[in-house]
């Protein structure tokens, strides 16, 4: 049976953190049987913020061995850089002009981010959304994993694809989404998303005394003053981590102690502590061991940057015949 393919990204922001781990890494690892993956470090899509040139490189090499270290099979699926198929840039090219710039400027994601960084608001920070569209159609992928945060991200695409298989021919499906279930770990504040730039976050790399350390000192149930207080796991970010590294025992018993206050809070992160790193260690072993032997990382990239070029080529073939920019001379 043909697999439906599967597209999906990830930045190489230097730090992958447990909001990526729980909310996009631990999900690609589980359909990668399932359908035919293509992942991606997609790092012309990271450079519309500022970033740190010199480090940049071993940033996108340590999102590799970290996306491999936490199971991604580079024999079962493609994994690759964004920037190593060109095409991804030259059907971005195409697919912007047959986008309304309104559609860019209604953008939730692009708001917020002209917000954060009001002194670079950059022509690729609006055009985002469409280089993410040629990302997924470019592999004529059928699915795309997603977040509900990017949910308007995805009908943006269909409407690029519908868009271009009105004006050019049917070329593209319009993909659909996969929204993951997966409870939403917030940073450390317990209050904004997790993210390198608010600088709220776990690394799921970082030393497990880093890791203890910013457990202990983070934000639980608001409400709870004092330790015999009872508390409320519902709102309680350390809760929602529980639910993605604790067993369900261990979570239904927490949810009680909580509300009966026959935990502290202090006791309830050394378990979640606990379970957290008996998942973490072997990823960080396995990332450590790939850093000694770096041909392993740079073969699996090769591979599929090749593979993904297979397909890109092809693809992009028909585009610009369609498109009218290929001249072939008549039979
Ligand atoms: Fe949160 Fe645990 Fe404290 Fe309850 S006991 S408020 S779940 S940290």
């Amino acid at each position: 049976m043909v697999k439906e393919r599967i597209f999906s990204g990830i930045q190489p922001t230097g730090v992958i953190h447990l909001g990526n781990y729980v909310g996009a890494l631990k999900n690609w690892v589980a359909l990668q049987d399932e359908y035919d993956c293509i992942f991606s470090i997609v790092d012309y899509h990271a450079i519309t913020i500022e970033y740190d040139v010199e480090s940049f490189r071993e940033s996108i090499l340590n999102a590799a061995r970290t996306l491999m270290a936490c199971g991604i099979n580079p024999d079962t699926c493609r994994l690759f850089i964004q920037s190593a198929v060109p095409e991804h840039t030259e059907l971005t090219w195409i697919l912007n002009c047959i986008t309304p710039l309104g559609d860019l400027e209604r953008m939730t994601q692009f708001k917020d981010k002209s917000q954060q960084h009001r002194g670079n608001i950059n022509v690729g920070l609006l055009d985002y959304p469409v280089l993410q569209a040629a990302d997924i159609v470019l592999y004529k992928s059928h699915v795309v994993p997603v977040g509900e945060d990017q949910l308007q991200h995805i009908e943006l695409t269909r409407r690029i694809a519908r868009r271009f298989n009105n004006r050019f021919g049917d070329t593209f499906p319009e993909p659909r989404y996969l929204l993951s279930h997966t409870p939403k770990i917030m940073g450390l504040d317990g209050k904004t998303k997790m993210s390198k730039s608010l600088n709220n976050y776990i690394g799921i790399l970082e030393p497990p005394d880093d890791i203890w350390e910013k457990l202990r000192t983070s934000v639980t149930d608001e409400n709870r003053k004092r330790r015999n207080d009872p508390g409320n796991p519902e709102i309680c970010n350390l809760f929602t981590m529980h639910k993605s590294f604790s067993s369900q025992d261990d979570i239904i018993t927490i949810n009680r102690q909580c509300r009966t206050a026959e935990i502290g809070c202090i006791e309830c992160k050394k378990k979640l502590f606990e379970n957290m790193m008996r998942e973490l260690e072997p990823i960080q072993q396995k990332a450590a061991e790939l850093k000694k032997t770096p041909d392993v990382v740079y073969g699996a990239l090769a591979k599929g940057a090749r593979q993904c070029r297979e397909i890109a080529t092809r693809v992009m073939e028909e585009v610009r015949v369609k498109v009218g920019i290929r001249v072939q001379r008549d039979a």
